[in-house]
């Protein structure tokens, strides 16, 4: 099962989204546009696609985390493209918001461009001439849609389906209940049955249900076990934080990170399957623990006292 030639994956790692180019009866629309530290490197990447970025129309942004809309306003200064995003990233991004959108912690940086147009769940935005339906995708962030192309049942499913994983849940910012709404996120993608799901990192994913269902389980068991919930976020924004640092020092890492909260309201969740209580007076034997494991792992490789992560950027 291959993309319909309209669409153009560009996939990325793990700082940096997936993003799709569309080239259909129009100039070329692109949907998501990666982390601001690499926005030469994705100016290059659309080159090498064969589309000049001075010709992009329109930009369509998932969500708010900053690894998915980082070269908007480079884009639109070089071309005037459009943007277009859901009605919670527009006014979370046109008040500046920067909890909810997780702007403060993860030593994330962002630049926001507002939005030109707002993109409802039900309606029909044209990219590159071609129509997509919008389709709300909360969970992992509540304020993210998918764009659904029902004649290639292609669907641009953001971070809400990953192959055999989604995006992480942060109840500490959203609460508990995102656990449900990831899991109608992902009941709303199996009904639609798209052929392909484009993930908003990772691959392509081609068996929507059998990997549904994975996914599926994969909620489940975090809300039979939050201590699973909470190493799944913690090992991944440890991850994020070092592929955003790096080469970094264990140490500079640790201090940096131990001045973001987020870890501290997965601690109790943490501690059921520690043998050793952290407490925030502790925290470094923490990040000590998944560093070494990252290590152990070959995910991070750490070479005259400086770290780098070896999964993709
Ligand atoms: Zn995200």
């Amino acid at each position: 099962m291959k993309l319909p030639s309209e669409f153009t994956f560009i996939q990325r790692g793990w700082l940096n989204c997936n993003s799709i180019i569309i080239q259909a009866d129009g100039p070329p629309a692109l949907v998501d546009s990666g982390h601001i530290r690499y926005v030469d490197e994705t100016l290059e990447l659309i080159r090498e696609a064969g589309v000049e970025p001075e010709t992009i129309a329109q930009i369509g942004t998932t969500h708010s985390h900053c690894d998915h809309h980082g070269a908007n306003k480079t884009i639109k200064a070089l071309s005037g493209a459009t943007i277009g995003m859901g009605p919670i990233t527009a006014e979370w991004f046109a008040t500046n918001e920067t909890y909810l959108t997780w702007f403060e912690q993860l030593t994330q940086e962002a630049d926001v461009q507002p939005a030109d147009e707002i993109y409802h769940e039900g309606d029909t935005v044209t990219f590159s001439g071609m129509p997509f339906e919008v389709i709300g995708l909360p969970g992992h962030a509540p304020d993210c849609i998918g764009f659904y192309q029902p004649d290639s049942r292609v669907l641009i499913g953001a971070d809400a389906m990953w192959e055999n994983d989604l995006g992480v849940l942060h109840t500490a910012v959203h609460g508990p209940s995102i656990l449900n709404d990831a899991e109608v996120a992902l009941r709303k993608i199996m009904a639609l049955d798209p052929a392909i799901v484009i993930p908003g990192h990772g691959n392509l994913i081609t068996n929507v249900q059998e990997n549904g269902e994975k996914v599926l389980k994969r909620i489940q068991s975090f809300r039979d076990d939050p201590s699973r919930a909470a190493w799944h976020i913690t090992r991944r924004f440890i991850m994020y934080g070092i592929l955003t640092l790096q080469p970094i020092s264990r140490d500079n890492y640790i201090r940096v990170a131990i001045r973001d909260d987020w870890v501290s309201h997965y601690l109790n969740d943490l501690n059921q399957t520690l043998e050793k209580t952290i407490t925030n007076d502790n925290l470094p034997e923490l990040f000590n623990l998944i560093i070494d494991e990252f290590i152990g792992r070959k995910l991070v490789v750490e070479a005259d006292g400086m770290m780098t992560c070896l999964v993709a950027k």
